[in-house]
């Protein structure tokens, strides 16, 4: 959705004059969606996915508890907070709305400054959570993805691959003889070294919806969608020479340093004679199998 990078807030009232108001006291800081009805602000939710709801109570149709009801009941709706403004100033529908799951209750008539500042606490919040679910699923060290947004994703992948019947690639690596690169030049060195096998990740070719991630210590993964073993292979081999071809000056810039990745690589249409446990351990035998022949090699 086009916002300009604004945060954006859906806003379901009735009356043209509320809209009005809170779109004068809004739209200078936010993208501004609106909604003339119970129905169509339900609608809106879905399409433009916005950071915050603020929500009437009484309308015509479908009211606002209605309307809270089947957005907190969604999927694609649920996390979005809402704050209802309404001219109800009794207690229990205020009560009734906490309940239902909204995040704040404002009655009519309002004080522009009081709504301005309880929709940026609001949206403040929408914030944190999302910079602690990216912390959640992105590696400390170099930055790329975690192991649990790998988990996440390999497994949406091969449910799709299954359907659509399309092979589903995925490379396992691991760094060769990294216990003895820390033992010679030092922990730090070694995550530097780990930062700068990121980066050729970053810096090879890939399709937006491969994925590259940090599975642990000094192993990665790459999984590859809709790729065959072919080109799988390829790239590969690409990665593999790439990190050979690293020199890596140590922090006082005296010594360079070179390293190695052995992969093991996996390419398979599912099919329901397979799991993916069963892929996903074929790809570690192929690694281990790359290791015992001399590392710095990729095993298919
Ligand atoms: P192989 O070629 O068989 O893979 O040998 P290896 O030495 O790479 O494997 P081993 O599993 O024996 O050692 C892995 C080392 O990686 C040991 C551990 O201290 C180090 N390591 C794991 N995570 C990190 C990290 O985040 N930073 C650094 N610097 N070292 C790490
Ligand atoms: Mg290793
Ligand atoms: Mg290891």
């Amino acid at each position: 959705m086009e916002n300009n990078g604004k945060d954006s807030i859906l806003i379901i009232d009735d009356e043209k004059a509320n809209l009005m108001v809170l779109n004068r006291i809004l739209s200078p800081d936010y993208t501004i969606f609106i909604a003339k009805s119970g129905r169509e602000g339900l609608s809106r939710a879905i399409t433009d996915n916005p950071d915050l709801i603020l929500l009437d109570i009484i309308m015509p149709g479908m009211d606002g508890f209605a309307v809270l009801t089947t957005l907190k009941a969604q999927e694609e709706t649920k996390h979005i907070p809402v704050i209802i403004i309404t001219g109800l100033d009794n207690p229990d529908d205020e009560e009734r709305g906490f309940l239902l799951g909204a995040v704040d209750y404002i009655t009519k008539p309002f004080k522009n400054a009081i709504v301005k500042a309880r929709v940026k606490t609001h949206i403040q919040i929408v914030n944190q959570i999302r910079t602690i679910e990216w912390l959640g699923m992105v590696d400390g060290l170099t930055n790329i993805p975690n192991r649990r947004r790998f988990d996440d994703r390999i497994a949406i992948e091969w449910r799709r691959a299954m359907r659509e019947q399309q092979p589903l690639s995925f490379m396992m690596m691991d760094v060769d003889k990294f216990k003895i690169y820390n033992d010679t030049y030092g922990h730090p060195q070694g995550d530097t070294l780990l930062k700068t096998i990121a980066k050729i990740f970053d810096a090879t070719a890939m399709r937006p919806t491969d994925l590259a991630a940090r599975l642990g210590g000094e192993e990665f993964g790459i999984l590859l969608p809709q790729t065959e073993l072919d080109a799988a292979l390829r790239l590969a081999e690409k990665i593999r020479s790439d990190v050979e071809a690293l020199r890596i000056p140590t922090a006082d810039g005296k010594t360079i340093t070179t390293t190695t990745l052995s992969i093991g690589l996996v390419s398979q249409i599912p099919t329901k004679s397979i799991t993916l446990e069963e892929f996903i351990a074929q790809a570690d035998r192929n690694l281990y199998t790359a290791k015992k022949k001399g590392r710095n090699q990729v095993c298919s």
